[in-house]
């Protein structure tokens, strides 16, 4: 099991950010899942409001459920404990949030006892990924434990090292995002994915290849990000092809809105792509800066927006 360092009273902030950061972008992309980016244009313009889908308008789907699940280990366990988290998957499990065919299988496994490393798939999906920006802000303090503790959670349903190394990439994006965040520092793109590409090449060069292909992102500017991000990957549910848009569409922003518009315009696994720029940009810019309406409009009962707010302010007071 991996403990965090203790890390600044303002993490409670950046914590609550990552989480409700990831809700958000999951909730705002979930009824465009699977659309192009031509026809999220067409039908809805620019999608900056919580809209009805396969569920209710701010509902989170199997993304934000997973998270929830790992900030439960973190505040019952004070670290990831990766059987306790399995249990927690479980626990949490309902099928109506929109699991991969792959991750019920593993359920039921899980409900029928199998131990947690004996019912991963040797998968190269994005799920290792979605859940885990959180994890940044709790390890801000220590990468290797980060680093660690992003693998092992993936390798309780993912074991592919592409799935290995967009999980990685994803919580080394939103611990940087949380430690440039609380210094007043701007994410330079361009140093920030060489950053992130170099901490994972060793687990898988191609996602590290992936992540380098980053167009250039001009600050602000929403038609271009979003015409060279579209361009230069696929935003399926592969980790290769999901992690780098949701980065490209952090840094290409100005604020944690921006981020999350752009990223579920891409398309394809929009709830997705939409909760890890969400992760990254609630850490970077804090819980304050989330767009008040879409916290409004956040499934609320009776796992949602408050709870998870008091597990992160457990988490902070038991831990930091
Ligand atoms: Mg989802």
């Amino acid at each position: 099991m991996y403990c965090a360092l203790p890390s600044p009273a303002r993490s409670f902030s950046r914590l609550a950010g990552a989480a409700l950061g990831t809700m958000c972008g999951d909730a705002l992309g979930m009824p465009v899942e699977g659309w192009s980016a031509a026809r999220i244009a067409r039908v809805h313009g620019r999608l900056d409001r919580m809209l009805p889908g396969r569920l209710a308008a701010g509902s989170y789907t199997d993304d934000s459920q997973m998270m929830i699940a790992i900030l439960e280990t973190l505040a019952q366990r004070g670290g990831l404990d990766p059987a306790y988290l399995a249990r927690r998957f479980l626990a949490r499990y309902e099928p109506i949030r929109g699991y991969g065919g792959r991750i019920n299988a593993l359920m039921h496994r899980l409900a029928a006892g199998e131990p947690w490393d004996r019912v991963a798939t040797d998968s190269w999906g994005n799920g290792g990924a979605m859940r885990v920006g959180v994890l940044g802000v709790f390890f801000a303090k220590d990468r290797e434990s980060c680093r660690a503790a992003a693998l092992t959670q993936c390798r309780i349903t993912h074991t592919h090292s592409r799935a290995l190394a967009g999980a990685a990439a994803q919580v080394l994006a939103v611990r940087r995002a949380a430690r440039l965040g609380s210094k007043g520092r701007a994410p330079a793109p361009g140093r920030f994915v060489e950053h992130i590409a170099a901490q994972v090449e060793n687990l898988d060069a191609h996602v590290a290849g992936r992540l380098r292909a980053m167009p250039p992102l001009p600050l602000g500017d929403e038609a271009a990000a979003r015409e060279g991000l579209t361009r230069a990957y696929a935003c399926d549910v592969s980790a290769a092809e999901a992690v780098p848009p949701a980065l490209g569409a952090f840094l290409a922003a100005r604020d944690p809105e921006q981020a999350m518009v752009l990223a579920v315009s891409l398309g394809g696994d929009a709830d997705t792509i939409g909760a890890m720029a969400g992760a990254m940009a609630g850490a970077y810019w804090g819980l304050e800066a989330l767009p008040a309406q879409w916290l409004e409009a956040l499934e609320n009962q009776p796992l949602g927006r408050d709870a998870v707010l008091e597990l992160c302010r457990n988490i902070c007071d038991e831990n930091y």
